[in-house]
């Protein structure tokens, strides 16, 4: 998919053309021109030749039949790995990647082996009508929600991410409500300030994971650089002028930083306004192990108990390698 050429191959017809191909690529999710009979078939073999429409994949489907993953390969031989969850509620999530690989390297991330480049706005938008597709043929429903929690860096890839967003959100296009998608950060200062001026008021989603710095760290390196002083004071600045909550995820690893006295020291930093926890039970991506479910329950219990707000995230498409911390792994 291209949009700029849509433009150019639609630039000598009537104005009201582009929309109808619009309405049939994004409204219809049609995946072949064939499909598009309101256009004379010379312009159907010319979309064909120029924008064919369709996505090469990969598909694995979990055991639930519903949650997915797809591994989508790009023009120029990478490839990229993005998820469904199906929640059964009516939501429909689909996690994205924003590069090929990830710049960052967290040590319990498979994504952060092998960062290749940034993911332009078409690929972006790609993984979200892949999903948009399959939710309509499968006849699960429509695309609801949109996390950008695959493969990359959103705030590396800041300009193509947010336009990305003005597509998603468009009424036009995919129609999601900037309510329904949101953005996680390592804790890029930066990103996290200038997503303050954007027009769409998607959520901000934080990795914390550790409150140690030494330790966090060691085990997201490139956080040597985004240090927690300045994060914490983006952050703040952030609800300042947004009033807006931000959800600090916290994934569980076994022995490393799941104990009462982190949950305490956790619990201390968490007591401001608009602060939210998402706990995850960490995925296994190589020697680290998962937090024991007791040692879960007493960690949000501390929490809990200090009047912390914590959610736990669902854990989705274990069975076909497509968890977090998992794409393109296998
Ligand atoms: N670079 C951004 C976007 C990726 S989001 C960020 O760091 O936030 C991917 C989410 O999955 C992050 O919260 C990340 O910390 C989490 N994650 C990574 N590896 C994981 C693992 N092995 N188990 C569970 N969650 C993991």
């Amino acid at each position: 998919m291209n949009l700029t050429k849509l433009g150019k191959i639609f630039a000598d017809q009537e104005k009201f053309r582009i929309k109808q191909a619009e309405k049939l690529i994004f409204k219809d999710l049609i995946s072949d021109w064939k499909q598009a009979s309101v256009f004379s078939l010379a312009l159907r073999e010319k979309l064909q030749e120029n924008l064919p429409l369709a996505i090469e994949n990969k598909l694995f489907i979990s055991k639930d039949g519903r949650s997915a993953k797809a591994i989508i390969f790009l023009e120029d031989g990478f490839k990229i790995e993005t998820a469904l969850m199906a929640h059964g509620d009516g939501r429909n999530t689909a996690c994205l990647s924003c590069q090929v690989g990830c710049p960052l390297a967290c040590k319990f991330c498979i994504s952060g082996t092998n960062f290749k480049r940034n993911l332009t706005l078409d690929e972006i938008l790609s993984q979200a009508l892949f999903w948009a597709r399959y939710l309509k043929e499968k006849k699960i429903g429509r695309l609801s929600n949109i996390v950008f929690m695959g493969s990359g860096e959103p705030f590396l890839n800041y300009q193509n991410v947010f336009q990305a967003i003005s597509y998603l959100n468009s009424p036009d296009y995919f129609d999601i409500s900037a309510r329904k998608i949101s953005i996680s950060t390592i804790g890029v200062s930066e990103g996290i300030r200038k997503m303050v001026n954007e027009k769409y008021q998607v959520n901000l989603a934080v990795s914390l994971h550790f409150v140690d710095e030494r330790t966090r760290v060691e085990m997201m390196p490139a956080t040597k650089k985004y240090s927690l002083k300045k994060m914490w004071e983006a952050i703040d600045y952030y609800i300042k002028e947004t009033n807006r909550k931000v959800m600090f995820e916290y994934i569980l690893i076994k022995g490393l930083n799941d104990s009462k006295k982190e949950a305490e020291a956790l619990a201390l930093i968490m007591k401001k306004p608009l602060y939210a926890v998402n706990l995850i039970r960490y995925n296994k991506t190589g020697k680290l192990e998962p937090s024991e479910t007791k040692a879960i329950t007493d960690f949000r219990g501390v929490l809990r108990n200090r009047g912390v707000e914590v959610v736990e995230r669902h854990r989705f498409n274990e069975d076909i390698f497509g968890a977090c911390g998992q794409l393109i792994g296998k």
